[in-house]
């Protein structure tokens, strides 16, 4: 499969609004304070990285070529996890996992990207923010940057919503359509990692697998595990904004949403953890295990592993939901 930054599906345009604030819910955050760069940037600064399309471009063609001698090591040691998760330990079975889920992808700035419909929206209330467009994406919830996000769950909610067969995106003058939360729109942002800093003035590339484990992640948004009931969908219909619609809708597993971080003192309010089983995180998680396996340098090893740690981290399940196995399917309303 081939991965354009972004493909042309022509529809019919009438720009209605934009849609940045999505990031809260489905972007990928990392703290700022944890890289600490910005403090740092006239005596050390970072050194030039590669342009993010080319590195994203590799990212994601050498997921193909992922070392399986680590996810094999990962099954034997975690009940065949990485195969539940990935279908298999191949390099091939990675791949095909992500490309089942992502669709499309571009590098850019959540205002990059516009919404279309062939009608008017009558939900959008759902989905837009209160304030202005540029308040939403710094307000003091948003303590990081942004790395990469996947705007299809919304937008495929949003298509139900309004009982629409389609919606349609406008990425950097490219239109997309989605059609099924499986088609996956991801946004990478420039914040895209390339740099560390493990000293103050000792600047360390980025292991490839962590990129990945990002991308690996933002698949996993674009599945609606257990579908999305009509009841649900009334509920969403009659929320008042976004915040009460969060509030309303408890099924973080469609589109594998994150809630707000109670336990982490850091991120407390932020929408990036997880407490149902198998989201986002946690198959971030599976893959970078697996990536620590297989990674030789040590130096390399050790960001894995504190990667690892701080995504697992993110993840608060509540008692029922330790034991539930992995379910990778996908799918569409029910009644
Ligand atoms: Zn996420």
């Amino acid at each position: 499969m081939c991965y354009n930054a972004s493909r042309v599906l022509s529809k019919q345009k009438s720009l209605l609004f934009s849609l940045p604030f999505v990031s809260f819910a489905l972007g990928l955050l990392i703290l700022v304070s944890a890289c600490g760069r910005e403090t740092n940037k006239d005596k050390c600064s970072r050194p030039d990285g590669h342009p993010v399309e080319d590195v994203a471009a590799q990212d994601i063609a050498s997921l193909s070529s992922f070392n399986s001698v680590g996810a094999i090591e990962f099954d034997r040691e975690n009940n065949n996890t990485f195969s539940q998760v990935f279908g298999g330990t191949s390099g091939k079975h990675v791949s095909k996992f992500f490309s089942d889920r992502i669709e499309t992808w571009a590098v850019g700035n959540p205002s990059d990207v516009f919404v279309f419909s062939a009608n008017n929206l009558k939900y959008e209330n759902w989905l837009k923010p209160k304030s202005s467009v540029k308040s939403a994406i710094t307000e003091p919830a948003m303590v990081g940057s942004v790395l990469a996000f996947n705007l299809s769950p919304l937008l495929w909610i949003q298509m139900l919503l309004e009982n629409h067969p389609y919606i349609v995106v406008y990425v950097k003058g490219e239109t997309v359509s989605i059609q099924s939360i499986r088609d996956g729109l991801m946004v990478i942002t420039e914040n895209y990692p390339q740099y560390y800093q493990a000293n103050q003035c000792d600047w360390k590339e980025v292991p490839q697998t962590e990129r990945q484990a990002i991308l690996i992640h933002e698949a996993r948004h674009s599945d609606c595990t257990g579908g999305i009931s009509v009841a649900e969908l009334e509920i969403l219909r009659s929320a008042e904004n976004k915040e009460d619609a969060f509030t309303k809708f408890q099924n973080r597993r469609c589109g594998h949403l994150h809630v707000k971080c109670e336990h982490l003192p850091e991120l407390k309010g932020v929408e990036a953890c997880d407490r149902h089983a198998w989201g986002a995180h946690a198959v971030q998680s599976v893959f970078l295990g697996a990536a620590i396996l297989n990674t030789q340098d040590q130096t390399a090893k050790q960001r894995l592993k504190s990667t690892f740690l701080e995504m697992m981290s993110r993840i608060d399940l509540p008692d029922s939901e330790k034991a539930v196995p992995p379910d990778m399917s996908s799918s569409g309303v029910y009644r």
